[in-house]
């Protein structure tokens, strides 16, 4: 439970934190918040040798309302989201499903740039960012910058599109307002990854835990649009899916898990009644 020996430097800007990728190369890491890096590098699965401190960079860390869109930056932490009374009007899941994640400390340090940077299938944010049919903003130290819709990021377990010369800086997140949503996660203990999740949001159903990325649930979409029942529409949460077996559950109760937590968000959602 002790890291390898590692060194710790600090960044006040962007490029700053990306002239240092450059310069340590595969060496280094960014560090946000710590809660998913610092694990692993304890379990001696995570061994860079530099950690770039970015949490200091300042004007990363704010939610504003940017045309159709919210701005949010990757240093924003789940504990602010879950707070935020601009992300209840105009983006009530993403403020929902910031609030379910670990326990206040967590939510209190990490920051939703490393939640989706870290790209674990069972995380909160990714799922609900792909529900949201968000957009994640990347800068390289060329100070190329591009933005990857979040159905394109994830690319497998822990794996994204990210090159190794970029970093996360924003998150486009569309104004859903009043459009129905919910979000289901199933938890093997309290505040824990989830077991399975599901969520929905404007008519976009995304299951989080039953692949190696988050998965639009393109079956149940289409169910629902020709007609189908909220139950009906649920027994094709599965498709498509690829769920594995571990301590938690077996893949066949991962596969019963989304097709109950599929019927429940829709019918919060107000679809398939
Ligand atoms: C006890 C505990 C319980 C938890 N429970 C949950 C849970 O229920 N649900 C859930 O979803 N998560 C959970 N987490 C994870 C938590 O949400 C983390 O905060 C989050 O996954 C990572 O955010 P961070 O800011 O801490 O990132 P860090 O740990 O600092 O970084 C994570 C990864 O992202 C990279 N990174 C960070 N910021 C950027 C950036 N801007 N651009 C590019 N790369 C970047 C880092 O280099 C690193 O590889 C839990 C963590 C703990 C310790």
């Amino acid at each position: 439970m002790i890291p390898a020996p590692f060194r710790h430097i600090t960044v006040e800007t962007v490029e700053e934190a990306l002239a240092a990728l450059v310069e340590f190369g595969d060496e280094a890491r960014l560090l946000a918040g710590g809660h998913s890096l610092l694990p692993l590098m304890k379990l001696r699965l995570a061994t860079p040798a530099v950690l770039i401190d970015i949490s200091g960079i300042s004007g990363m860390d704010t939610v504003q309302v940017d045309g159709d869109h919210l701005l949010v930056g990757a240093l924003t932490r789940h504990r602010t989201l879950e707070l935020s009374d601009l992300v209840a009007r105009e983006a009530p899941l993403l403020g929902h499903v910031a609030g379910l994640v670990g326990d206040p400390q967590v939510r209190n340090r990490g920051t939703i740039g490393g939640s989706i940077a870290h790209a674990d299938p069972a995380a909160d944010l990714p799922c609900a960012l792909v529900a949201l049919d968000g957009v994640v903003g990347l800068r390289s130290v060329t100070g190329a910058q591009r933005e990857v819709r979040a159905e394109e990021f994830f690319t497998g377990f822990w794996s994204s599109v990210m090159e190794p010369d970029e970093m996360i800086t924003h998150f486009r997140i569309p104004r859903t307002g009043s459009a129905g949503w919910a979000y289901e996660k199933y938890t093997a203990r309290a505040q824990d990854w989830a077991t399975v999740a599901v969520a929905c949001v404007a008519g976009r159903v995304v299951l989080g835990a039953m692949s190696d990325t988050p998965l639009r649930a393109s079956a149940v979409e289409q169910a629902i649009a020709s007609g189908a029942t909220a139950a009906e529409a649920a027994l094709t949460a599965h498709e498509g899916t690829n769920p594995s077996g571990d301590l938690r559950a077996s893949a066949e109760y991962r596969a019963h898990l989304a097709t109950v937590l599929t019927e429940r968000v829709l019918l919060r959602s107000g679809y398939g009644i």
